[in-house]
């Protein structure tokens, strides 16, 4: 089955980068959130990021406004029905992604493919409770999507091969490259990243380094691009702890236990960039303030 629509839940830091890239590659685009400021504000970023790629001369103008046109919002879920592809990118909860497929599967097409940008919920657990498991397939961005060349693709126990085969030929038609993880916590990338960034946060619990050093550390002496908790705000530090509390279930191993400080942050709702405050505060006018 040719995909030509795609439908897109949750308009956040996920979902806008989607819908963005999806309608770059000439898809035409359904995106849905819970209120219309959110997708306001999807739409405002998805425009100005547009523009931005074509300033730098990495897309032509035209394309700009040939990419907005093909992005539509709704705040009907079941709008999203008639899509060929829906690909979930609401809250990293289990709860509330369930709800979401319950509530859209009764105005399904028969041969729409679900899949989830989950980054660590079981894809087999949620496709069972659908109608469709062997239809059902987990999609994962990177974040930035715009530019984050990898999209990690995970097949639950059921999904069949024409599905896998199909979400493939999106990755590739969005110019990406797939990686494909078999279904257990976390998958391949948050598997290995998620517990670095843990381990960076109990190395600032224990009081060996400060916000900086730990940063300066990772970034001088491992080359990594961004410190780790740099990472974990731009990520979302709720994210990442919902990432490792899977870990941590769905393996039971100790050495996945989320770190104190990381709860507390969550609990304090500082949540990193998108709150404007997590492991620095983002909220003046110059650079970013750690906050320990
Ligand atoms: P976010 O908080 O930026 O956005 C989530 C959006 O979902 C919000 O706009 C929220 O209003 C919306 N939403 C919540 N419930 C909804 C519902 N019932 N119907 C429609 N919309 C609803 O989060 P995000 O960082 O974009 O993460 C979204 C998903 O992508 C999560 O599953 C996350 O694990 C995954 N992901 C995140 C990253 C990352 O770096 N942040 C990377 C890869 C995958």
């Amino acid at each position: 089955m040719e995909i030509k629509s795609i439908g897109i839940v949750g308009a956040g830091q996920m979902g806008n980068g989607i819908a963005h890239v999806c309608a770059l590659a000439g898809y035409d685009v359904l995106m849905t959130d819970i209120t219309q400021e959110a997708l306001d504000s999807a739409l405002a970023l998805i425009r100005s990021n547009l523009e931005r790629q074509a300033s730098r001369g990495k897309i032509e103008e035209d394309e700009v406004s040939a990419a907005l046109d093909r992005i539509r919002c709704t705040l009907k879920l079941s709008d999203l029905g008639q899509t060929d592809l829906v690909i979930e990118a609401a809250t990293e909860r289990e709860t509330v992604k369930q709800a979401i497929f319950e509530d859209l599967l009764p105005h399904l097409k028969p041969e729409t493919i679900l899949t989830s940008n989950t980054s660590s919920i079981s894809i087999t657990r949620l496709a069972s409770r659908t109608d469709r498991p062997e239809k059902f397939m987990g999609f994962h961005f990177m974040n930035p999507v715009p530019v984050m060349q990898l999209v990690e693709l995970i097949r639950g126990i059921a999904t069949d091969e024409a599905t896998f085969k199909a979400c493939l030929q999106v990755v590739e038609r969005l110019n990406k490259s797939a990686a494909t993880a078999e279904d257990f916590p976390a998958f391949i990338v948050n598997r290995i990243l998620m517990p670095m960034i843990n381990e960076a946060i109990y190395t600032l619990y224990e009081g060996v380094g400060n916000v900086k050093s730990i940063d300066t550390s990772m970034k001088l002496g491992a080359n990594h691009p961004m410190g780790p908790l740099e990472l974990a705000d731009f990520i979302g530090l709720d994210t990442c702890l919902a990432i490792m509390n899977v870990l941590h279930d769905g393996l039971a191993d100790t050495k996945y236990r989320p770190c104190p400080l990381l709860t507390k942050y969550v609990e304090a709702g500082w949540l990193g960039r998108k709150t404007r405050r997590g492991f620095y505060d983002y909220r003046g006018e110059g650079d970013p303030v750690p906050t320990r």
